[in-house]
């Protein structure tokens, strides 16, 4: 069992029901493997040695090292990790005082196939269990001395298409018997598939929700995220303010400024037209060239056009810096064909 992807449930029953074990172990052991972060049964000192043995028979804690580590001057710092079966993924550690933020991966690779993303190019090896997911944080964790204090799912993957996984991995994450880092804290970002904003609303938590807008032309989001096919722009747009209205949060669109493609005064107008009513921010990136990708970085020009147009419209709407783009780590260069070793 792999003991260190069991939400503090799971985990409950896994030691009274698998093991025969008194309940109380099971916060012991949470403890153990969330809080003070150990990777083997044996540090648990305050844990008989037989229960200790037993326990390193029935499970594994999963401990992720780093097999590359790329600093870009912005002092953010992508990490590569090696998984057992050699699937390599990729996570990054924001600094931006007194934030530090954890960019996680939930996908070796990713279905969606949007086409300006690194990933996305690469095609889906598979999905990530919820003991990996962890495992990135505490990698991350355990390279800094300041206490990371956001988590995003922005990383490698589509977390909605990986939703059981993700779903466990939060209530870790948020669990104030470990890391806890509040749900408000944490970050859910995704392209928008069927059903996906309304799982995540189901959860009790105030998780917030980023969606990968890019545009709000359906015929140029196409272009860019093929699985927006499968949920339109309404309906995209009808789930959004359902999160909203269910949460009491406003959330953020994510829009890549890509030249030529969508940065537009049309373009403008139609993201205008579209958050008019939605409670949200918008973040404005602007595109990082991807190996073999047709997409080039606007000029500084119709970055301020587009801005310039969305300032009187929206409530907010922020230009967004690009961090570590010096080292294949920002926002669509996570994946394999772009590790800079
Ligand atoms: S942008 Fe996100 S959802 Fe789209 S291919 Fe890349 S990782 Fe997947």
């Amino acid at each position: 069992m792999k003991v260190s992807g069991l939400t503090f449930a799971q985990l409950k029953k896994w030691v009274a029901v698998d093991l025969g074990m008194k309940p109380y172990r099971a916060q012991q052991l949470f403890s153990w493997i969330h809080l003070k972060r150990v990777i083997s049964f044996h540090q648990m000192t305050d844990i008989s040695l037989s229960a200790r043995n037993r326990l390193d028979r029935a499970g594994e804690i999963t401990a992720l090292e780093s097999c590359d580590t790329i600093a870009a001057d912005d002092g953010t710092v992508k990490y590569s990790f090696a998984l057992e079966d050699s699937e390599v993924i990729e996570s990054v550690l924001i600094p931006d005082p007194p934030r530090l933020t954890a960019c996680l991966s939930t996908q070796a690779g990713c279905r969606c196939g949007c086409t300006f993303c690194q990933t996305g190019r690469g095609g889906f090896r598979r999905n990530l269990r919820t003991d990996e997911i962890v495992a990135q944080l505490y990698g991350l964790q355990s390279s800094s001395t300041d206490r990371i204090t956001n988590v995003v799912f922005m990383g490698m993957g589509e977390p909605m298409d990986n939703f059981p996984a993700l779903r466990d991995a939060l209530s870790i994450i948020s669990d104030d018997r470990g890391i806890c880092i509040g749900a408000r804290k944490i970050t859910v970002s995704t392209v928008g598939i069927p059903g996906g904003i309304e799982k995540l609303m189901q959860l009790d938590s105030q998780y917030g929700l980023a969606v990968s807008l890019h545009s709000a032309v359906e015929s140029t989001r196409l272009k860019l995220v093929p699985v927006a096919k499968a949920l339109p722009l309404r309906e995209l747009k009808r789930d959004m303010k359902d999160y909203i209205s269910r949460k009491g949060r406003r959330i953020t669109l994510e829009y890549c400024l890509i030249a030529g493609i969508n940065d537009s005064l049309e373009e403008a107008s139609a993201l205008a037209e579209f958050a008019g009513d939605i409670e949200c921010k918008i973040n404005l990136l602007i595109y990082n060239p991807v190996e073999g990708a047709p997409y080039r970085r606007p000029d500084i020009e119709s970055v301020n056009r587009f801005m310039h147009y969305l300032y009187p419209r929206c409530q907010a709407v922020m230009l967004r810096r690009s961090r570590g783009s010096d080292i294949a780590a920002a926002c669509g260069q996570l994946g394999p064909a772009v590790r800079n070793d």
